[in-house]
């Protein structure tokens, strides 16, 4: 089994995801966050926003629903579409981009001819039954709902045009003051023609976008300055470590709000707890980028062999603000003549395929071959566990009153007295709670509670319950260290 296998075992066992609809024989794309995974993605989504609250953005919440004229006007209807070929014998579907890159040909065919000539010359054959592949077709990627009379509807493949749409209401909320940063989290739909790898590639998923709006006549109000090293693949195929302030300097970066985005997001990826030693930014080849950007930087994870985007930072200049006005004939400038158009870069967070990088960032195994996910405190779906050595002696009891009180304190708190204790350490380090709490019989006796630490499995005895009680801020003062 892989590493992602394994983590994918552990999820699905554990409770943090699950194929929807499984009864009924499932459906592809389609994953629940199961209750521990429920947790983990609020606190993901919740260090995201904290993150961009910290610079001044303000949130937006607008509907999945839309209708087709903003999809017109944004280019999607006519090109958010997939190259797919569909195999003439058993009738499976692929993305012809997927099937050329496992052949080691990185290039994004230019229309249908030409992916069909790229099938037939470099004979590639179905993944499913083997046999050559000919056809190319355009494959719109949108979800169309039945629609109310004669409006068209769909889904969104993306949250961003609920805010383009309203830029102008946005503008008047923030005091017509550019720069404003908007973000908007929320469902994104896509057929997409081969889901695969879990939460990695769904048809419906968690996004978490940004949208910076900046005037094009000023100076840009954002520069880089974290000193942050990180390793830029450049669309020249150079790779490099580098400062991202200096990657500007020296033009590897285009523009400083692109760096300082970079920058932000490099943050809110490490204080998740990815491994920085598993991330790269690489930059879009002029090929790849969607319709509407003219310069993308993405920060993949390298997960088991493969490299994947799981944000993607994108200068979508004034492309979505000029389409929505030339559509809607409704002004959508600014400045004192009112024409200025804002030009907006997008930092697309996905929220699923971060989750899937912490996981595998924090996965390991013990020499025992437990598994453990070493999630950091502030991630973790549960903090602190509350376990009873035994099931007698009135021991259940003291510890049920024990985790009723410090319930009030941190609501990511377990109890759990099924098995043996040393299964449920197991459980526990396998969803990932840093503490646990054992209740014994000097616990009846002497109001005292050992700790144990999930990473080192270091047990701290004699730990006095009024000092537990105190306030205790778990997240904050490390356990172990205020009793050593
Ligand atoms: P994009 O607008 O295509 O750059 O998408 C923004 C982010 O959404 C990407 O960086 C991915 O992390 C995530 N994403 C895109 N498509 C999917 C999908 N089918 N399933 C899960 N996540 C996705």
């Amino acid at each position: 089994m892989s590493n992602f296998d394994e983590i994918v075992e552990i999820c699905k066992r554990r409770g943090f995801f699950w194929p929807s609809f499984q009864i009924y024989g499932g459906s592809a794309g389609l994953y629940d966050y199961a209750p521990l995974g429920t947790i983990l993605k609020e606190n993901v989504y919740k260090i995201w926003m904290e993150e961009y609250l910290k610079i001044g953005a303000i949130p937006y919440d607008s509907p999945s629903i839309t209708p087709e004229a903003v999809f017109r006007a944004s280019g999607h209807l006519q090109r958010f579409a997939d190259l797919a070929t569909t195999c003439e014998q058993c009738k499976s579907s692929f993305k012809v981009e997927s099937l050329l890159s496992n052949q080691g040909i990185n290039l994004v065919p230019l229309n249908e001819d030409q992916a069909a000539s790229l099938l037939l010359d470099n004979k590639i054959r179905c993944p499913k039954c083997g046999s050559f592949l000919k056809n190319a077709y355009n494959f719109n990627l949108m979800f169309q709902i039945s629609s109310n009379g004669n409006e068209k509807l769909y889904l969104r493949p993306e949250t961003a045009q609920g805010i383009f749409v309203n830029f102008k209401l946005l503008l008047t909320y923030n005091r017509g003051k550019l720069p404003m940063i908007v973000i908007q989290r929320g469902k994104g739909f896509r057929n997409e023609i081969s889901p695969r790898q879990a939460i990695i590639r769904q048809r419906e998923f968690n996004m978490a976008e940004v949208e910076v709006f900046i005037d094009p006549s000023n100076k840009s109000p954002f520069y880089p300055d974290k000193g942050e090293v990180i390793t830029l693949l450049s669309n020249n195929g150079r790779e490099q470590k580098k400062d991202i302030e200096k990657a500007f300097e020296e033009g590897i970066i285009g523009t400083p709000e692109h760096a300082y985005f970079m920058e932000v997001t490099l943050r809110i990826a490490l204080r998740i707890g990815i491994d920085r030693n598993r991330l790269r930014f690489r930059q879009h080849r002029k090929d790849e980028l969607a319709h509407y950007s003219s310069d993308c930087w993405d920060l993949e994870f390298l997960l088991d062999e493969d490299w994947v985007e799981i944000v993607g930072i994108s200068d979508r200049g004034q492309f979505d603000v000029k389409n929505h006005q030339n559509s809607s004939g409704q002004n959508m400038s600014l400045g004192e003549n009112g024409d200025i158009i804002p030009k907006v870069l997008e930092p697309a967070y996905g929220i699923d395929r971060m989750i899937m990088a912490i996981l595998s960032s924090s996965y390991n195994k013990r020499e025992s071959g437990y598994k453990v996910l070493s999630l950091k405190e502030e991630i973790s779906p549960y903090v602190l566990a509350i376990l009873p050595l035994q099931k007698k002696d009135g021991l259940t009891e003291r510890a049920q009153e024990l985790f009723n009180a410090l319930r009030q304190i941190e609501s990511r708190i377990l109890f759990d007295d099924s098995g043996s204790i040393g299964r449920r350490y197991s459980r526990q380090d396998e969803i990932g709670t840093p503490y646990c709490i054992t209740v014994d019989y000097d616990t009846l006796s002497r109001n005292v509670v050992t700790i144990r630490e999930r990473d080192s499995q270091r047990q701290i005895k004699e730990v006095p319950i009024e000092s537990l009680m105190e306030g205790f801020d778990f997240l904050n003062n490390p356990i172990l260290q205020k009793f050593e």
